[in-house]
């Protein structure tokens, strides 16, 4: 998968500091070079790789190495912190009833999402509902159907109907019992003002608990200029990054995070419901960093 290629260049780099002695400022400074190419590569955004090579590069220089850690430990403890403080901890996903609204572009994976999401939620022992609100997408209805009753979770949709505002505030009553309610927008290719106009009427009429952006990891540098707009528009909590198994280009969409304050909440690694995991900045640097 994608973070593997960034992963292997990672290790790469760190791994010149193996049997170095002491923190020479040439090898910092080759280390560096490569953690920023990697990055880069990646697609993270330029500015986050300047400030946060420059950052590594003087503090591996400057602070203190731990009591007994070697070199190599000394900057990967330092390259983590800086990972960190771009991607966040992640979200802090409750596990009680709650309102969850998607949003994202056309083609981001938002649908597959949707089912993804209640899929999560009805393995955590709770019982999701979904509210097919992408009234736009020819085939948007049948496809989280098809989805949802394979899951065995309920669905509420209108085929045909044009007034997505009118389906979510049906679509509450008839889920109203549910723990978790999923409501599935519409995307489109850009952001225009008719969706901006109607994400903002759905967010007023269902009030959730959570919004969460939907990105393809495949996104690019463009990543912080579309959150930026999804999030003046809804506020958004939390961003779903989908296709990390399918590109290597997964560090734009990560520097989203950084553009709008919003943790990742959850990655997409693969076309089934269950190739979904709540993201745990944790685990995934630490997987990068070897
Ligand atoms: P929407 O227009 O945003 O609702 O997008 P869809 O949910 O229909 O997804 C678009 C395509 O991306 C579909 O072919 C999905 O199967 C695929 N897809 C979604 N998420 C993932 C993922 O995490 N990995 C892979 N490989 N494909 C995905």
């Amino acid at each position: 998968m994608v973070m593997d290629k960034l992963g292997d260049s990672l290790q790469g780099a760190l791994r010149k500091l193996i049997g170095a002695n002491r923190i020479d400022e040439n090898v910092v400074n080759e280390v560096v070079k490569d953690i920023q190419r990697a990055l880069l590569t990646s697609d993270v955004n330029v500015k986050l790789v300047m400030d946060m090579s420059k950052r590594i590069k003087d503090r591996s220089l400057k602070e203190e190495p731990e009591k007994g850690a070697d070199p190599r430990e000394h900057v990967v403890r330092i390259v983590y912190q800086e990972m960190i403080g771009i991607m966040g901890k992640g979200a802090n996903i409750e596990l009680k009833p709650q309102t969850i609204m998607m949003v994202g572009l056309q083609g981001s994976g938002k649908t597959t999402s949707v089912a993804k999401l209640a899929r999560f939620f009805q393995k955590k022992g709770l019982k999701p509902a979904v509210i097919g609100a992408d009234n736009f997408r020819p085939g948007a209805y049948q496809q989280l159907k098809i989805l949802c009753d394979k899951l065995n979770v309920h669905f509420y949709g209108e085929e045909g109907e044009q007034d997505a505002v009118g389906i979510v505030e049906r679509g509450l009553k008839d889920i109203e019992k549910y723990d978790v309610k999923i409501i599935d927008t519409a995307g489109r290719h850009a952001l225009e003002a008719d969706l901006i106009a109607e994400m903002e009427a759905i967010n007023n009429k269902a009030k959730p608990d959570q919004k969460f952006l939907v990105l393809d990891a495949a996104i690019g540098q463009q990543a912080g200029v579309q959150a930026k707009a999804f999030n003046d528009s809804v506020g958004v909590t939390g961003i779903i990054i989908t296709k990390l198994d399918g590109t290597a280009k997964g560090g734009g969409a990560m520097s989203a995070v950084a553009e709008i304050n919003a943790p990742i909440a959850f990655i997409g690694t693969g076309e089934t419901p269950d190739d979904f995991e709540k993201f745990d900045a944790d685990r995934f640097i630490s997987r990068l960093l070897g």
